[in-house]
């Protein structure tokens, strides 16, 4: 299995006090390090503009990079959303973070190699044209319309279970039939978006969680509400957009799942992999706030992740 990160993401710096912050990155990767899963690291490469205009248009991207600060740290949306933020490190970041999933693609169909993309910024929230939620190109967005462009692959599956609602991933498949989206996610909680009457055109599949959810109900609404269309869409690629923050110990939202569950929802979701998809699942970090609890559940889904469980 491949993993693809980046001393550059890193360098991302979004302000003092600030929950995305490098030290989750330090913490997934040095714990993956220390582990005896057999991986192979790669720098993320830089994501070409050409690319990334397959989601979000060139001048939107260059106008998010015309207000990289020369030093400290500018908010690029208005207030109530002011912590999506720009340091002067920022630009590198933000392209190796979807080069990664880019050279993941790559890897995937020429390969046919599993794929983690340890990267930040994150990219879920991101939409067309809108960054948003400590995200600014939506990395896993990028990565399908490149499968699909040089790949032609013509149906796939993004399944999700970050806890907050990937409202941009959302948003750029909304009525898009030959992507699947199938996501679990506390509501209402940020970014809002994401009840269940949400369905684009039949492609969209949100399964909405109660504060206070346990394991059990977690893995049963998943089960029936995410992956069970999923199975049916048969898609021939799918990707995961991984955030770990519906761990009982996030502090930004209020589910329940242990270290353990992130073995089974991986686990499952390979499962639909091997039926529909040659096995061809690559997988994006996106949320997950508490140090421990990524350091622990990133070894459960790279456990379930890699080939040959
Ligand atoms: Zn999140």
């Amino acid at each position: 299995m491949i993993i693809y990160t980046h001393n550059d993401c890193y360098k991302k710096f979004n302000g003092h006090g600030h929950p995305e912050r490098r030290e989750r990155l330090e913490s997934i990767v040095s714990s993956i390090k220390s582990s005896s899963l057999n991986v192979n690291f790669r720098d993320a490469p830089i994501a070409d503009l050409e690319t990334v205009s397959l989601v979000h248009p060139k001048k939107h991207i260059e106008q998010i990079f015309s207000n990289i600060p020369k030093d400290g740290v500018i908010g690029v949306e208005k207030e109530p959303y002011a912590d999506t933020m720009l340091c002067p490190d920022s630009k590198n970041a933000i392209l190796r973070s979807c080069g990664a999933g880019i050279a993941a693609a790559n890897d995937l169909m020429k390969k046919n190699e599993r794929v983690f993309c340890a990267v930040r910024p994150p990219g879920h929230h991101a939409e067309t044209v809108r960054a948003n939620g400590f995200c600014y190109i939506n990395n896993i967005a990028v990565s399908a319309r490149y499968l699909q462009k040089r790949y032609n692959v013509n149906k796939l599956a993004i399944i999700y279970f970050d806890v907050h609602h990937g409202n941009g991933t959302q948003e750029i498949f909304y009525e898009d039939q030959t992507v699947a989206y199938g996501s679990s996610h506390e509501f209402p909680l940020f970014p809002g978006t994401g009840a269940e009457n949400e369905t684009g055109a039949g492609n969209i599949f949100n399964a909405t969680l109660k504060a206070g959810t346990s394991s059990k109900e977690f893995l049963e609404l998943f089960d029936s509400k995410v992956l069970n269309p999923i199975d049916k869409f048969k898609p021939e690629v799918i990707l995961i957009s991984a955030g770990f923050d519906a761990h009982k110990r996030d502090p930004l939202a209020n589910i329940n799942l242990e270290s353990e569950d992130f073995f089974k929802i991986t686990k499952n979701i390979i499962d639909i992999a091997k039926t529909h998809s040659k096995g061809r699942v690559i997988s994006f970090l996106e949320g997950g706030y508490d140090l421990q609890a990524l350091s622990e559940s990133i070894i459960e889904h790279l456990k379930a992740l890699k080939p040959h469980v």
